[in-house]
């Protein structure tokens, strides 16, 4: 099947999901919450199927974007978002499947022609990224506001660091609280938590099995968990020359089918959309194989993820 067939599919699959999830009045409304995928595979190696990962939500019709791996900017685009739209970055933490395309990101929203700042969130570390963003783009930036009279990009992106679990920030449409998870050898990794006017999306980031994310997401509508299916990553490590200690990164640091499915029932939450898939390169595992163990311990509702669904 060719990929715009594939896209059309999903995107049919997932008009009809949005339609069930809202009901068709509320649907109607523009201003209901609306969460896309933008890319779905772990980890930062290049895949022609599923792309690295960020995850896109739409509140009020503002997007508020959740890591932003190499291509997120494109993905962003595929999603019917230009990037002079964005308003809001937030990095779960720095791994580069999760920030390679962070100042790409910003660049492009301004090459696009940013309208208003940029307020980006995330663990320490940020403000050094975006300061070394300005560095790598110094030639450029300077030459265009000299050129082509734009404003300088670097005074329109405000970046705020946090190190703690807590309130993120809050405005009239939503409250965005954080939760720090387990992903080693990072000691700062997050969950986020958007508790929207009509819907409440927590989206785990990178962690190892982490009980108290499932009080975290205690009664969401949604939880986009990060998911790992121990058979596969076999396969994959014989294709990598650093297979064992891989093999130790990913079991320490990754969740696995079983124990999403543990989270998610005790969390309550309605929804459990399996995204960050590890492996994320191997079409050859079911969406099936992917939800047997979530299902031995979780009763409602599963969704494979894949790129640019809409839930
Ligand atoms: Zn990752
Ligand atoms: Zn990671």
């Amino acid at each position: 099947m060719d990929q715009n067939r594939r896209q059309f599919l999903f995107g049919a699959a997932s008009l009809a999901l949005s339609r069930r999830a809202f009901g068709e009045g509320l649907f109607c409304q523009q201003t209901s919450t609306r969460l896309i995928l933008l890319g779905t595979k772990g980890g930062p190696s290049l895949s022609d199927w599923r792309k690295n990962p960020a995850t896109l939500l739409l509140i009020n019709r503002t997007p508020y974007l959740v890591d932003c791996a190499y291509g997120a900017s494109r993905q962003l685009k595929a999603a019917g978002v230009t990037p002079n739209e964005l308003r809001y970055v937030f990095i779960t933490h720095h791994h580069s499947d999760h920030n390679l395309d962070y100042g790409p990101l910003i660049y492009n929203a301004w090459a696009t022609g940013l309208p208003v700042r940029i307020d980006a969130y995330g663990p320490p570390g940020l403000e050094r990224m975006t300061q070394a963003f300005w560095d790598y783009s110094k030639f450029d930036i300077d030459t265009r506001i000299e050129d082509e009279g734009r404003p300088d990009l670097r005074k329109l992106v405000s970046v705020h660091e946090f190190s703690k679990t807590g309130v993120v920030m809050q405005n009239d449409d939503v409250k965005i609280t954080s939760a720090l998870v387990r992903h080693p050898p990072i000691k700062q990794a997050y969950a986020y938590r958007f508790d929207a006017r009509d819907r409440s999306v927590v989206i785990s980031g990178d962690t190892t099995y982490a009980p108290e994310l499932a009080d975290f997401a205690k009664g969401a509508d949604v939880l986009v968990h990060e998911v790992m299916y121990l058979p596969g990553i076999e396969n994959l490590l014989k294709r990598v020359p650093n297979a064992e200690r891989l093999r130790q990164h990913l079991i320490a640091s990754h969740t696995t089918t079983e124990d999403v499915g543990k989270v998610a029932a005790r969390a309550g939450v309605q929804t459990l959309v399996l995204s960050h898939f590890v492996p994320g390169d191997d079409p050859s595992i079911t969406d099936a194989q992917w939800t047997e163990g979530v299902r031995k311990h979780f009763n409602g509702r599963i969704i494979v993820g894949e790129d640019l669904m809409e839930i």
